[in-house]
């Protein structure tokens, strides 16, 4: 095993209970980034639980390299463990209160390799380098520190252990707005020096064009929409990526709601889509889409045509614009 195995997902179903939240779901993490997009309650945390080994499919395959995270014994789990590292969406949640930041940071480097003192502590002092903080900082405690600092410190930690990979669930999104544009430098900067692969989850496809080749679009936890992020943004082909792009003018701010009837929850028949769709027509009640190859990607819509070219005829065949919701 290397650090840097690809992390992916083979058909993956996740449920809580007998409820499934996520639906057969295959995509793979590589150098280059990938996005998850979706709204809450999306489903794309919990796929992203299921890929740190937190969360046992109940259908499916979490790989790791060509082996399978379930498979791995107590060696491979503690490789795994050090390669694949999270950055939460706030940097408190992976400091411990009582410790320094410098303590922080240099927990994780003697877990997984030894090191006298005076290594541990220049070591320490060029990952909060790296991260843009003074080394003085060290000496601070989480409450000593604002929220982007808080967030330095948390990404220096998963660092410390020389990750292959980092699983970025939501990193900016506790913070304001021009500290989250300073963490996406950052991020962006680290990822493509280091090579590291990195999954970033989030509500915003304001974010992803900087940090994500590929992106996957969730909603009700299926992947509606996936392929390269250029294509995705560009030119959405599934009604909600749509919603989604014309929601998000700007970094940070509320979480967008797709249009239509945005309050409503996914149909349990049909598309899941259809009771918020602008473009539902009877065939969406009738019958679930299946994901089809379509213009450079991959989308679940049966009329996913009509949006990309911004026609949508409604119920009966009369054309209107893509925005008149069905009634
Ligand atoms: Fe909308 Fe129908 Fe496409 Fe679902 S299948 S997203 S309801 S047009």
């Amino acid at each position: 095993m290397t650090s840097r195995e690809t992390l992916g997902t083979e058909g993956v179903t996740l449920a809580y209970g007998t409820t499934a939240v996520v639906h057969d779901v295959t995509l793979s993490v590589g150098e280059g980034g990938v996005g998850l997009i979706g709204e809450s309650g999306s489903g794309k945390t919990t796929l992203a639980r299921a890929l740190l080994g937190l969360l046992r499919p109940r259908s499916g395959t979490v790989r790791y390299g060509s082996r399978d995270l379930a498979s791995l014994g107590r060696k491979g789990r503690a490789e795994f463990r050090r390669a694949v590292q999270p950055v939460f969406q706030d940097g408190s949640e992976a400091l411990d209160p009582r410790m320094t930041a410098g303590a922080s940071i240099a927990e994780a480097l003697t877990t997984h390799h030894r090191m006298g003192r005076r290594e541990r502590h220049d070591r320490v002092a060029e990952l909060l380098g790296a991260v843009g903080l003074d080394p003085a900082l060290a000496a601070r405690r989480p409450h000593e520190m604002s929220g982007g600092q808080r967030q330095r410190v948390a990404i220096a930690r998963a660092l410390a252990v020389e990750p292959g990979m980092l699983v970025l669930d939501e990193p900016t999104s506790a913070l304001d707005v021009t500290v989250q544009a300073r963490i996406l430098d950052l991020l962006e900067r680290l990822t493509a020096e280091r090579g590291l692969g990195h999954l970033l989850i989030t509500h915003n496809l304001g974010v992803v064009g900087r940090l994500c080749g590929t992106s996957h679009v969730m909603f009700a936890g299926r992947v509606v929409e996936s392929g390269p992020t250029g294509t995705v943004l560009a030119r959405p082909a599934h009604p909600y990526t749509l919603a989604l792009r014309d929601a998000v003018p700007r970094l940070g701010g509320e979480p967008p709601r797709a249009s239509g009837r945005t309050e409503a929850a996914p149909a349990e028949t049909g598309c899941p889509f259809r009771l918020r769709c602008p473009y539902a027509v009877d065939r969406c009640r009738d019958e679930a889409p299946a994901p089809r190859d379509l213009d450079g990607r991959r989308v679940t819509c049966h009329r996913a045509e009509e949006v990309l070219s911004g026609l949508a005829p409604v119920a009966g065949g009369e054309r209107t614009g893509p925005g008149a919701p069905r009634q």
